[in-house]
């Protein structure tokens, strides 16, 4: 078995400086990049903080009472997410997912949801606005968060079994919390719900079944994720990846499956139906299956740094040109010429690079970026 080694400094590289070009470029919706891909999906991380140390994404060895987070100055404040977000509208997005760290840990979040509800996309529709949350929160901020003009959530959780729980949560965080949570979020009608779940062969792969009974018939959608080998702290191994076929054929021989289309292009899960009715399951392949061809996300960062693909190295400096007093049509500008530069397609090429690179630098954490 291979060694696990966890750099214990974690790098937040300085972005990209960000031209704006000469010529005004239209915002018609109609933004592709070097691959043909659209601009459809903003992610934006609202914090890199978050109450959990979960050992895939964030953990205690690294992210510990000494960890340096970053001071509030220099986060994106709402007006200036708010004002971006608007730029990548009229390029072409249409939903945006608020996450972090945990997203329901940034004071006032409420009133960025109102702002964000109120733009529309190219087609004056409003933007399908969405925020996925470890759910620890979410039992007392369901109603403002609906209340705000948020659409729907995503909740990740691990396991059923508390003790799995508590210890993939690695704070001792009960999962009766989380369940109260969806409950609420049901009540306060932030459906359609989906239910994340990371996989890891070994320690909590025995909850794939548990969780498919739990919320087979229930209308939330439980998806399944491969565990991925973001950021650079968490010491990942293929061989802890449980391939979403093993996934799907260990719920197929309990409760039998269909598959179904993907609901849209980009889609990031492949969808399954239980055969007699009971609702969908999905799974993310992100390491056994690379969905990069139609990859349509970007990532706006904490601190307002354009990512342009999970696994990049280094962001776009967006802040900078906003504190730097550029205007809106410079902005939008900058945005289309960045996204007109992408050529990212990392799962497509994760077995030719080295690993731990991130394709010759090290990677961002996902806690930084959003996932
Ligand atoms: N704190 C929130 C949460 O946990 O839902 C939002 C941020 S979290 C970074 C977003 C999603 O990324 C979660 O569903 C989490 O399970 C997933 N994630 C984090 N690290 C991952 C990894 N190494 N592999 C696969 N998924 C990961
Ligand atoms: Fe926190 Fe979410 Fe990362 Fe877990 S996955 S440590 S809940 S940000
Ligand atoms: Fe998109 Fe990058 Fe993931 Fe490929 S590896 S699907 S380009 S985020």
């Amino acid at each position: 078995m291979a060694e696990r080694v966890i750099p214990l400094v974690v790098e937040r590289p300085a972005g990209r400086p960000v031209a704006v070009p000469a010529q005004p470029q239209p915002a018609d919706g109609r933004l592709v990049d070097t691959l043909e891909r659209p601009l459809r999906d903003l992610r934006i991380s609202v914090t890199d903080r978050c109450n959990f140390r979960c050992s895939y994404c964030m953990p205690k060895e690294v992210f510990d009472k000494d960890y340096p987070y970053l001071p509030h100055a220099a986060l994106l404040s709402f007006e200036e997410i708010t004002r971006v977000a608007r730029q990548f509208a009229a390029h072409g997005v249409r939903k945006i997912r608020l996450t972090g760290g945990e997203p329901l840990l940034r004071k006032n979040i409420e009133i960025l949801i109102e702002q964000l509800a109120a733009l529309r996309t190219v087609d004056g529709a409003p933007l399908d606005l969405t925020l996925t949350t470890n759910g620890s929160l979410l039992a007392r901020k369901a109603r403002a968060l609906k209340d705000a003009g948020l659409h729907r959530v995503t909740v990740s959780l691990d396991g059923l079994d508390d003790a799995v729980f508590r210890t993939m949560n690695d704070v001792d965080f009960p999962v009766a919390d989380v369940l109260a949570g969806i409950d609420a979020a049901q009540a306060a009608g932030l459906g359609l719900i989906k239910i994340n779940m990371v996989v890891k062969r070994g320690t909590n792969d025995h909850e794939i079944l548990p969780m498919a009974r739990h919320f087979r018939g229930t209308g939330h959608v439980l998806r399944f994720i491969e565990y991925m080998d973001v950021g650079a702290t968490n010491g990942w191994r293929m061989d802890e990846v449980l391939p979403s076929v093993e996934v799907i054929a260990r719920i197929h021989a309990q409760l039998p499956l269909v598959p179904l289309e993907p609901a849209a292009p980009g889609e990031t899960a492949q969808r399954w139906a239980y055969a007699d009715g009971g609702g969908e399951v999905g799974v993310i392949s992100s390491v056994t299956q690379a969905f990069c061809g139609d990859c349509n996300r970007a990532r706006l960062s904490t601190e307002g740094q354009l990512y342009l693909c999970l696994f990049a190295s280094q962001g776009h400096d967006l802040r900078s040109l906003i504190r730097g007093g550029a205007s809106d049509d410079q902005l939008a500008g900058a945005i289309a010429a960045i996204w007109q530069g992408r050529a990212d397609r990392y799962s497509q090429l994760r077995g030719q690079l080295q690993p731990d690179t991130g394709g010759g630098q090290r990677r961002v954490e996902m806690s930084y970026i959003g996932g």
